[in-house]
């Protein structure tokens, strides 16, 4: 029972069954790591390595607790270059499944076996078979019914299983790794250098891509970045590794994009892979239990030199002042040559033809800073006219987002209304009976589309208007696994598309709307919005309607037409829920007639 329950902590899903199997075999020194799911990985999981295998000795006790063969001293702990040294993962793993494991050193003859079923030892013997270990894990969770109900989709699982192999994958370029699920390949990455494996995995033509590598106060940082006229509106890849280990860390983080200074657009982020070296002393591991979250002796040390690195690549100023006399993104790509050189260097074979120059021109030229908050002032009666001035400014009226609890009358004022006005490009103005209402354009419209994109997954398939040139889309193994989950919701909505090798989807038809998609470039930015989309919510019809709906929104910035202006505000009065955006943000923010006349002493 204490077993079951301890394992219940480590392995929560196939994904995590995986990561451990490959953790133990990176850490075997394998430079070939083969896997093999069946049903997700609910029915079956297969790690294969070439690594150094265990003898019979250690083979009798790895599945118990703390068999770690790995720590060999107290100080050990702060020098650990291994990825596992607790001594849990295959007793916790044996305790939820049928496990089998079957291992063969090179100074041995034979190799050795062993069975494990619910934590109860089935068989222990010798067996014939090459060097490295194989692993078995079948039927997961089969004396766990609680657990096993917790499991989603086969295809959702999958993708799980391939984000943390892509992620291992970052920290160790060196070996090949092969996932295949239900017997058909998912993921093929070829040993390389770390530029090749950051290339590979990031999936993007290498001129797109900066080659970052600089050292500041003992920390180097290493690795291929987008420059800010390549950036992405999802987070969905980036990787930080930091001494071999695939790690999330707010101070990387903050230092990149510190790095970048002003010059990233609003809610885009560059891709990136990072690898970050320093003194093991300078970090403890050991923090979360799943050793994700990498903690730094200082993390001041860190972030400042990955922002040093970063602004290095970009040629930004010490302090990232910008204005109209800086150059434009553009040109920061075909000014820091030499960086572009070690990309190509890097980089031997790029893994994609296309460009992949975002469809949307984003112009960071053009953009002004957003002005800073001004702090609000205290009010007590009308005193002089300054006081009446700061408070036009700042923001001491009380206006509150519309909310379902009491929004109701103001959406019956606005059906009355004839009287709007677009003002920034970004917001309309609604005169209603009791004041104003104010919109965010985009907010609006992602909502109509959200219901609208729906409305037709809930119907007959719409059929696809055929291409006559098919679009290719060249994909890494995350984004393969993405659109996996979502193909049957894709073809509802009209898309036409087919796997064409490891790594390239082909779209042969478009939904009839979208058939003047000139290349593949969109389709892709879909799957790579849908990868966050599908971490927010669990449905995939849910998340293809947000990503269809965010695509196809009017963007803020745009100036729209009186009628344009008119039908939006239509449709969001006939929304089934016209106060939240689908990322839940608010769409109407209400001015009341009241408070303006509280402000001016009325
Ligand atoms: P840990 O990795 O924390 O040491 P595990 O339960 O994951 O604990 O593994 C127990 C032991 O089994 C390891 O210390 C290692 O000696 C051995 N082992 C597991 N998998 C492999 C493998 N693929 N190749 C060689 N040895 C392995
Ligand atoms: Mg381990």
């Amino acid at each position: 029972m204490i077993r079951k329950i301890a394992a219940g902590e480590v392995i929560e899903r196939p994904a995590s069954v995986v990561k451990e199997l490959v953790e133990n075999s990176l850490d075997a020194q394998s430079k070939r790591v083969h896997v093999e799911i069946v049903d997700g990985g609910r029915q079956g999981i297969r790690v294969s390595d070439d690594g150094h295998g265990m003898g019979p000795e250690d083979v009798d006790v790895c599945a118990e607790r703390h068999a770690t063969s790995k720590m060999r001293s107290p100080t050990d702990l702060f020098t650990i270059d291994t990825l596992g040294f607790r001594g849990e993962a295959l007793a916790s793993i044996g305790a939820v499944s049928r496990m089998s494991l079957d291992t063969r050193p090179p100074d041995a003859e034979q190799g050795t076996q062993l069975v494990v079923e619910g934590g109860i030892r089935r068989a222990f013997g010798p067996i014939a078979r090459d060097l490295g270990t194989t692993i078995e894990v079948r039927n997961l969770f089969f004396n766990t019914p609680a657990r096993r109900k917790f499991l989603r989709h086969v295809e959702t699982e999958a993708r799980y299983v391939t984000q943390g192999i892509v992620s291992l994958a970052a920290a160790h370029p060196d070996v090949a790794f092969h996932l295949t699920h239900q017997d058909r390949s998912s993921m093929q990455l070829l040993p390389g250098d770390r530029g090749q494996r950051a290339a590979d995995l990031l999936n993007v033509q290498a001129d797109n891509l900066l080659w970052v590598d600089g050292e500041t106060g003992g920390v180097r940082v290493q690795g291929l970045i987008s420059p800010p006229s390549f950036c992405r509106r999802t987070r969905s890849k980036q990787f930080v590794v930091v001494r071999r280990r695939p790690v999330s860390s707010t101070p990387v983080q903050r230092g990149v994009y510190a790095g970048f200074g002003g010059l990233l657009p609003h809610n885009q982020h560059p891709i990136f892979v990072l690898w970050i070296d320093l003194d093991p002393r300078q970090l403890d591991v050991n923090v979360h239990p799943t050793k994700r979250e990498v903690r730094f002796a200082d993390d001041r040390i860190v972030r400042e030199a990955v922002e040093t690195a970063v602004r290095d690549i970009l040629q930004m100023p010490e302090t990232a002042t910008y204005s109209a006399q800086t150059p434009s993104a553009t040109d920061w790509r075909s000014g820091s040559s030499a960086a572009q050189k070690d990309v190509a260097g890097a980089q031997s074979k790029p893994p994609n033809g296309d460009s992949m120059t975002t469809d949307e021109p984003q112009q960071v030229a053009d953009r002004p800073w957003e002005p800073s908050a001004t702090p609000p002032v205290a009010f007590d009666g009308p005193e002089d006219l300054q006081i009446s001035l700061d408070l036009v400014a700042g923001g001491e009226l009380r206006a509150e987002p519309l909310s379902p609890a009491d929004g109701e009358r103001a959406l019956a004022q606005a059906r009355q209304s004839e009287k709007w006005w677009q003002f920034h490009d970004k917001y309309i103005l609604l005169l209603v009976e009791d004041g104003l209402l104010v919109i965010d354009q985009h907010a609006a419209h992602e909502r109509v589309r959200f219901e609208e994109v729906l409305d037709v997954l809930g119907q007959e398939p719409v059929s696809s208007q055929s291409l006559l040139m098919p679009l290719t889309v060249e994909v890494n193994p995350v984004e393969l696994a993405v659109y996996r989950q979502a193909s049957d919701q894709f073809e509802r909505l009209g898309f036409d598309v087919r796997e064409f090798g490891p790594s390239t989807l082909l779209v042969e038809g478009l939904p009839p709307e979208l058939r003047s998609w000139s290349n593949g470039d969109l389709f892709y930015e879909l799957l790579s919005t849908l990868i966050d989309e599908l971490e927010l919510r669990s449905e995939a019809r849910e998340a293809l309607a947000a990503t269809m709906a965010c695509h196809s929104s009017i963007r803020a910035g745009r100036r729209l037409v009186g009628a344009e202006i008119g039908s939006l505000i239509q449709r969001l009065l006939r929304a089934r829920d016209p106060f939240a955006c689908p990322h839940g943000r608010p769409i109407i923010i209400r001015l009341p007639l009241t408070e303006f006349d509280r402000l001016f002493g009325r």
